[in-house]
């Protein structure tokens, strides 16, 4: 299927029900609702000349249009552009002319940044821009009242030209590592993977997901957005951007029963003062993904926040994003410890640096085939074949081991390794052990340059308590017998936050930058 096709099946079979709810606003759409507003917008998009492959970029925080420019441009065959709200000039001008976007939405919700004369600033080096509007303004309504006049026989001509492998989405990825990279997208790619997500947490139309992760993310789109519309469940919106107390209060009052969040967002509302108060009895299900999830935490999840059948994915934007999940009826043990297992349809296989696969059991790089891999990075073909090998393979850059019952566990990204006096350390263990200290209530390790062992191992530590927190001695004595020696940090820093992305991960390269001597 095309996404527009899922979506119209879903208006049949769902019209009453509800498909999006925006808390702050409080505005509401019910399916039939919803697919016709994105009708007329994908109209609109016709009437303003948008062809079959055209990039529209949208570079707001999440609210509801922003789901409405995702469907409405799949439905036309563009290319939906996907830019990170916490760009400045310098980065918006960079997605701007790389993917040459003709059409570009905004929104001014984000009260902290004036969108507006940013994309002023960059309009003179972006010849491709022919038109902003914001989300809004008088542009947005004039834009989608002229989609009214368009007769539904133009929308039906451009669909019938389209194909499932079309490209249609350029996802830039998180940036944790460096500057982003352009993953390009098929309907097929991304509706499969949305889809199968939501099959494996056995998704109905009695489902309502809250997603206080970014739209701009593939886990918000994809594994949010997809995944409801081709069950029939409803997004729910809890704000414009993360914040812990809105989203708890988006769970009761709006009675969700599955929801996402990257660790370091679940962990902040674990630890929000009054989060007993909050009623979240309607919650079932859920995703902790995106980076590595701590026991810990996943435990603390299940038992707290009613969430007994919460999964852990893995997955990155170049793979549609999901490539292992968790099963709702899998043990605690595996449900906390794995990354679960392949998703269906989907192959993996982890290899030595030669590319062989190793035994069971033995870490290597994880290696993923199928329908989710990526078309390649917009207009990089050389990084495309670095990235994609000949047989069809997507390197991830990932550490990991694959264990007789076929679970997968991360051992962490090949860039995050320390080497400390010639032994591997990997941030991860560590970070999975200090997570049971009673004084940390998160917990990141990075390696820092060391004369004499080449590196040396810091944590960065949030206190659970600001007024008493850790001390190196404390950490250290914690570690010692129960950590080889040199896995033990020899550095600690108390800190009130970590640098972040949006998407919510921890950016290590700027702990060891800013923290590293
Ligand atoms: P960039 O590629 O720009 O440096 P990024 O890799 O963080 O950023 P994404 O595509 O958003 O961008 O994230 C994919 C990565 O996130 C994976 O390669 C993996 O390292 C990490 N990751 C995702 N899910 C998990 C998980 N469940 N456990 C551990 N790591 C995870
Ligand atoms: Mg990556």
């Amino acid at each position: 299927d095309t996404i527009g096709a899922n979506l119209d099946r879903a208006v049949q079979a769902y019209g009453e029900r509800e498909a999006l709810v925006d808390v702050g606003s409080g505005r509401r759409w019910t399916y039939a609702q919803f697919g016709s507003d994105v009708e007329q917008l994908a109209c609109a998009l016709l009437a303003a000349g948008v062809g079959k492959g055209d990039r529209i970029g949208i570079w707001a925080v999440n609210c509801p249009e922003w789901v409405l420019v995702q469907y409405a441009t799949a439905r036309i065959g563009a290319v939906m552009v996907n830019i990170n709200p916490a760009y400045r000039v310098h980065e918006l001008e960079f997605v701007l002319r790389q993917a040459g976007v003709s059409v570009l939405f905004a929104s001014l919700a984000h009260k902290s940044s004036d969108y507006r004369a940013m994309v002023e600033q960059v309009r003179p080096n972006c010849p491709e821009l022919v038109r902003s509007v914001f989300i809004g303004d008088p542009g947005w309504d004039d834009l989608v009242a002229k989609g009214a006049g368009v007769s539904r026989a133009a929308l039906a001509a451009r669909e019938a030209e389209l194909s499932c492998d079309d490209a249609i989405n350029i996802q830039y990825t998180s940036g944790t590592t460096g500057f982003p990279k352009g993953a390009t997208l098929s309907h097929h790619n991304v509706l499969n993977n949305g889809y199968s997500v939501g099959e494996l947490l056995a998704y109905t139309e009695a489902d309502r997901i809250c997603v206080p992760v970014p739209f701009y993310h593939c886990f918000g789109m994809v594994m949010g957005n997809l995944a409801a519309t081709s069950h029939g469940a409803c997004i729910v919106v809890p704000a414009a951007s993360f914040d812990p107390e809105a989203t708890l209060r988006a769970v009761e009052g709006e009675r969700c029963t599955s929801l996402y969040g990257v660790p370091t967002m679940f962990i902040a509302e674990l630890n929000l003062p009054g989060f007993a108060a909050y009623d979240l009895s309607s919650l079932r299900t859920g995703i902790m993904a995106g980076s590595p999830c701590p026991a810990e935490v996943m435990k603390r999840v299940v038992a707290e926040m009613h969430m007994a059948e919460v999964s852990i994915c893995y997955g990155m934007t170049e793979t549609s994003p999901v490539s292992t999940q968790t099963r709702t009826d899998d043990d605690l043990e595996r449900r906390t410890g794995t990354v679960g297992r392949v998703m269906p349809h989907v192959e993996v296989k982890i290899v030595d640096p030669a590319g062989v696969t190793v035994p069971r059991g033995e870490a290597g790089e994880l290696c993923t085939r199928g329908y989710s891999v990526m078309l390649g990075y917009w207009n990089e073909p050389e990084r495309t074949a670095e990235t994609i090998d000949a047989g069809r393979w997507m390197h991830t850059g990932d550490l990991a081991t694959m264990r007789e019952d076929g679970y997968v566990e991360i051992v962490g990204r090949i860039k995050d390794m320390i080497i400390r006096g010639g032994e591997n350390v990997y941030p991860r263990e560590i970070e999975e052990f200090l997570h049971s200290h009673p004084k940390i209530a998160d917990v990141q390790v990075v390696g820092v340059p060391d004369e004499r062992y080449g590196e040396e191992i810091l944590a960065c530590v949030i206190p659970r308590d600001p007024a008493d927190p850790p001390t190196l001695d404390e950490v250290s004595a914690y570690c010692r017998d129960r950590l080889a020696h040199y896995k033990v940090p020899r550095h600690l820093r108390i800190l009130d936050a970590f640098p972040l992305t949006v998407s919510g991960k921890v950016r290590k390269v700027e702990l060891r930058e800013n923290y590293g001597s």
